[in-house]
């Protein structure tokens, strides 16, 4: 049955390149679950983009002497390139600074406004006492209140990752000129968050199929849900669509605010791209399903923060309301977490100079090996180090000598006999059971690749390969030259195997299933890969930027096992992976790793 699935993908934050430890949270795990969804006949819709908003984008463009909306055209430039080469298949990766998004920001707030979920209050805001004018958060720096750290920022402390206020900090100081800032009071609007306790409360007690850890750990922060601040004294940001606000020029949503949208605004520019300016919708109606993929420190904003927007979207918190723009919109099916991919057990990071950026790994071991590392070996369910004795390990011993292996010797083998594929005669015991395996294995892969069961899905698809290497050495059809009946049966049967773990093994490496695709004669696209357009903003036409998309609907794999065409022309195969030098393993790459 053919179900509309919306795989809703943790946009990246565009302050730097992004290394691997990003991409195994949010990035090859929703690819493999949508190239499954895909292949197995939904109808999918994958939309992310890069977050370009907020403190941390204007403090690393005052770094590198550019504007804000400078640094976030590169790096989301550098970020789409990456996500490309990684062959992540979006229907639209976009931006958070597109005309689209900010409309799409601003009328889900004015639901929440008119259904009554906004809150405004006064706090302390900090102004400059020479110049008398505010002083954006990001420009206030001092000691963290909940951690002591001193280095922290007005908005948010980056040692412990709290959200907070200026006039929390200790000894608060002005970036700019060291002085000490003046606090007055500044009004902000607030979501009020206790408003949907309940309702968000009887959801989650409907979300038994959740990760465990993901489930208990939101139950847990029901209890304690305050109003959020969504506004912000900052200059770089959605502006607020209200009387005394629109033009205020430091009044400005908050960056989890709009970033947390982009769900839906990726959605509805996607459905504008296509001509079908409704087509967005079938995704997002209660008939849909929604699966939203992130790293673990993103679990609160997709298990509650933007499940009590769409609520308020809806009308539907403790203080009711009504639909607003968007119709009544569906909340997230399932939330899948990632934990950390962690170098000698410690997070990657820029700053200690523990960092492997996706663009230097793309270039030297393709995209591939990784993809396949991170579904077999990344941190599906606990915090997991990346060392590169385990990634040779895995290329050499699993992609190189049990499944390129496989593909090579076969393909050779009825190539240097047959030059097609060959025709079988009588099948035995051991032919049968080897294709049974195979065959039975599309339910067993397929259950756990729905289930975002990576590591048990890769598992078992290499178990196919690994019977089918067995079944290899056992029957020798190298040495039945005297009975080439029984070594062409052989060898279809080894072929057919092979074409079935291609498909097992298409959502994991679909670069390398194009190529066996290929090997086994067929032509055409086998699995789409995303391409970059370079487009003009909808609503802003002074402005371009890259987008990726693709023609997915085009590609041939489908999740069955299809007989194999006997008498198939085949031709010389040429290795699928390359084996890599061992001495990698103990010392890693010589990099001088480039920093776009
Ligand atoms: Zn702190």
């Amino acid at each position: 049955m053919s179900t509309p699935v919306l795989t809703a993908v943790a946009w990246p934050y565009a302050n730097g390149p992004r290394h691997i430890g990003h991409v195994s949270g949010f990035g090859v795990p929703s690819d493999v679950f949508s190239r499954y969804m895909r292949m197995a006949g939904h109808r999918v819709l994958m939309v992310s983009g890069t977050d370009e908003h907020g403190t941390p984008i204007s403090v690393q463009a005052d770094k590198e002497n550019l504007t804000a909306r400078e640094l976030a055209d590169k790096y989301n430039r550098v970020i789409a390139e990456d996500l490309q080469g990684l062959g992540l298949s979006y229907d639209l990766f976009t931006r958070t600074t597109t005309g689209n998004h900010y409309k799409v920001v601003q009328d889900l707030f004015m639901a929440l406004w008119r259904n009554g979920y906004i809150v405004p209050k006064t706090q302390m805001g900090a102004i400059s006492p020479s110049t008398g004018r505010t002083l954006p958060d990001r420009y206030i720096e001092g000691t963290c209140p909940i951690c002591g750290y001193d280095g922290a920022r007005g908005d948010q402390c980056d040692n412990c990752g709290n959200q907070l206020d200026p006039a929390d900090l200790i000894n608060p100081k002005s970036r700019i000129n060291g002085e000490t800032p003046k606090f007055v009071e500044t009004e902000h609007l607030f979501l009020d968050l206790p408003a949907f306790t309940e309702t968000l409360g009887s959801w989650l007690s409907t979300r038994t199929e959740w990760r465990p850890n993901v489930l208990k750990f939101s139950q847990n922060l029901l209890d304690d849900l305050r109003p959020r601040a969504m506004t912000r004294d900052l200059d770089w940001g959605v502006p607020v669509p209200l009387d005394g606000w629109r033009d205020a020029p430091m009044k400005r949503f908050y960056v989890w605010f709009d970033a947390v949208i982009g769900y839906l605004s990726a959605s509805v520019e996607w459905a504008r791209r296509t001509g079908d300016a409704d087509a967005w919708k079938e995704f997002w109606t209660p008939d849909a399903q929604g699966y939203y993929f992130m790293g673990k420190d993103n679990i609160v904003f997709h298990s509650l923060i933007w499940p009590a927007l769409l609520l308020g979207q809806n009308g539907a918190g403790d203080k009711g309301g009504e639909p607003g723009a968007f119709g009544t919109l569906n909340l997230p099916t399932e939330v899948v977490s990632s934990e950390f991919l962690t170098m000698s057990g410690s997070k990657f990071s820029t700053s200690r100079g523990t960092v492997i950026y996706v663009r230097d790994f793309l270039r030297d071991f393709g995209p591939d090996t990784l993809r396949y590392f991170i579904s077999v070996a990344g941190p599906e369910n606990q915090d997991t180090d990346f060392t590169w004795e385990e990634f040779v390990r895995r290329t050499n011993f699993e992609l190189a000598n049990e499944w390129g292996n496989l593909v090579n010797r076969s393909v050779s083998m009825a190539h240097k006999n047959v030059g097609a594929i060959p025709k079988p005669t009588a099948l035995t015991g051991e032919d049968i059971a080897l294709r049974e395996q195979a065959r039975a294995a599309f339910g067993v892969v397929g259950d756990n690749l729905r289930r975002s069961r990576f590591k048990a899905a890769a598992s078992e698809a290499m178990r196919v390969v690994s019977a089918a290497n067995k079944y290899l050495s056992d029957q020798e059809p190298w040495k039945r030259k005297d009975d080439p009946e029984r070594r062409d049966t052989i060898l279809h049967t080894a072929l057919q195997v092979v074409s079935d773990a291609n498909t097992l093994l298409t959502p994991f490496l679909p670069h390398a299933a194009q190529k066996v695709h290929e090997a086994l004669g067929g032509t055409g696209v086998w699995s789409a890969q995303p391409r970059i357009d370079e487009v003009t903003d909808l609503d802003v036409p002074e402005r371009a930027y890259p987008i990726l998309t693709g023609d997915y609907a085009a590609e041939q794999a489908k999740w069955e096992s299809v007989d194999i065409e006997v008498g198939r022309p085949l031709a010389k195969p040429s290795p699928l992976f390359a084996k890599l030098d061992a001495e990698l393993g103990d010392t890693g790459p010589e990099w001088a790793p480039i920093a776009p």
